[in-house]
């Protein structure tokens, strides 16, 4: 038996303190204003510490110093093996840190101890290790333009960036922005969300510790009104790499148009259909693959598997199985390793998730499972998994994110129609599709308008294949060589040969 069983993550979770301060210039400081932000934690409800809350000024502090370590070169201009290692460096720091980091990030935003500890930090560590071993191995390009010239096309970092991230996964997705951007080169101010920041801050010592220069890696904690926004309209600020609601990316666009035209990349929403039809190989691994795809970390995912788009000849079929499975989820104290479902990230958003789950009711969908609020602990967070069956496509539930433990069953006559409703979102993030038939499966793969397909399986990743968006879950992809598009420039050097 593992010794990392429930006592030992709840003896760790009472050992902890938390880094509270914003860093900058390679020291952690308050906010100039001296203003905080108290942390609550959804697990029990109790206040875990309380955080600088920083504002423009802090903001322009940062950009200061990211800018002028970026022109002095101490970062920019190392070898690309140099930079290799101090990232490995930050990686392996992260790794030695890595039970601390996943239970203060379980106690922050809920979190089950299972994701936090076998997958948000691994893959955070992965992550960092992969783009360090990465930076080294990228070549430039020779353009064939003509014998008497030589034109090379570099790629160059661009500057300043700062990379805004949401609460869901704090660490993981913030490790998918900093860590292609150091790498190529650039300086990077993280703002995490006002709901997680507590692994954000505590990493930044640890980049320090790792190598980084003062001033290469800074983190503002704050509002997205006060801190994100500043950063989005900082003339000094030269790219925003952003992950979270469609609604605020659309303010990060208007922020650069407002202001120096910096570059925007955007991770947004989603509304994954998960599509099975008649012919799926396997029913039983379909309905894991929708429980799991629909109610890890709670639904707040951005990929979760949300709709459930099946055939209506094999519908009752395949819901006995997902119904059974809903019905045997362990939900509970997040930092208990048995949970499955803790709790949601506060209790603000729970009341989003019952205002869904209330209009489902209304709008005539049929309640199978779940619906009600329940309190294993204090705090007002948990929920049951919910699914809804006699979903139609126009219905709120079918068509918005939730991003909270709600499962729309939709049933439709064939693939066709299982396209038109997979499509009829706003969202395009990804889409999975259960089916043994080649054509069909490669019929969906074509016609689906989604980042990302699945076939036979739902939210499969890895860290060399590229995520993100078509239509208003944004653009630009992380993850993957393709994530330093989002961070480097090409610049052309034509040098004229004739006469030499
Ligand atoms: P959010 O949009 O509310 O916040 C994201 C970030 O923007 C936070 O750091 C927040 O402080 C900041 N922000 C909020 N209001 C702002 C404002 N007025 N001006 C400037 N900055 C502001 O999102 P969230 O609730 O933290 O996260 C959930 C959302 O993130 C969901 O929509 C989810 O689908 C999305 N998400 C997308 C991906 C992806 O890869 N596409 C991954 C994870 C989460």
């Amino acid at each position: 038996m593992s010794k990392k069983n429930y006592s030992y993550w709840l003896k760790q979770s009472e050992q902890l303190t938390f880094a509270r301060q914003a860093f900058i210039n390679g020291q952690y400081c308050d906010a100039q204003s001296g203003a905080t932000m108290e942390v609550t934690s959804p697990r029990d409800g109790k206040v875990l510490t309380s955080i600088a809350a920083c504002d423009e000024t802090d903001v322009d502090l940062a950009v200061t110093a990211a800018r002028h370590a970026f022109d002095s070169g101490v970062w920019s201009n190392k070898s690309p093996k140099q930079r290799k290692k101090v990232l490995q460096k930050f990686a392996q720091l992260i790794e030695q840190n890595s039970d601390e980091l996943a239970v203060t990030e379980t106690l922050d935003m809920g979190m089950t101890i299972n994701d936090s500890s076998n997958m948000n930090l691994p893959g955070s560590v992965e992550c960092v290790h992969w783009y360090a071993e990465l930076v080294d191995k990228l070549y430039d390009e020779i353009a064939p333009t003509h014998p008497n010239a030589v034109t090379r096309i570099h790629r160059v970092p661009l500057g300043v960036v700062a990379a805004i991230v949401p609460w869901n996964y704090p660490l993981m997705i913030a490790c998918w922005k900093f860590a292609p951007a150091l790498a190529a080169g650039n300086s990077v101010i993280l703002k995490p969300s006002e709901q997680s920041s507590l692994t954000a801050l505590r990493v930044a010592g640890l980049a320090t510790e790792a190598g980084i220069p003062d001033g290469v890696f800074n983190v503002v904690p704050g509002y997205g009104h006060t801190a994100g926004k500043a950063l989005g309209l900082h003339m000094g600020v030269d790219a925003l790499a952003f992950t979270g609601s469609t609604r605020v990316g659309g303010l990060y666009m208007q922020y650069a148009g407002q202001s120096n035209l910096k570059r925007v990349s955007l991770e947004c929403g989603g509304k994954t259909p998960n599509i099975v039809l008649a012919d799926a190989p396997d029913l039983d691994a379909a309905a894991d693959g929708i429980v799991l795809g629909a109610f890890s970390n709670q639904g707040q995912i951005c990929n979760a598997g949300s709709r459930l788009i099946v055939e209506r000849s094999i519908k009752d079929a395949l819901m006995e199985k997902v119904l059974e499975r809903v019905s045997l989820l362990r939900q509970g104290d997040p930092l208990d390793p048995n949970t499955e479902i803790g709790p949601l990230v506060d209790a603000s958003h729970l009341s989003n998730v019952a205002r869904y789950i209330d209009l489902g009711r209304e709008q005539g969908a049929s309640l199978q499972a779940g619906g009600q609020k329940i309190e294993p602990l204090s705090g007002n967070c948990y929920i049951e998994p919910t699914v809804f069956t006699e979903v139609s496509p126009e219905m709120a539930i079918a068509r918005e994110e939730i991003f909270g433990p709600v499962l729309s069953v939709i049933a439709v006559d064939d693939l066709d129609q299982a396209i038109e409703v997979a499509n009829s979102t706003v969202y395009g993030l990804g889409a999975a599709i259960w089916t043994s038939h080649l054509l069909k499966m490669e019929k969906a793969a074509k016609a689906i308008q989604a980042g990302v397909i699945w076939v036979n399986s739902h939210d499969h990743g890895d860290i060399s294949s590229p995520v993100g968006g078509f239509k208003q879950s944004g653009f630009g992809r992380d993850k993957s060589a393709h994530a330093f598009d989002k961070y480097t420039e090409f610049k052309t050097v034509w040098v004229n040969l004739s006469g030499v």
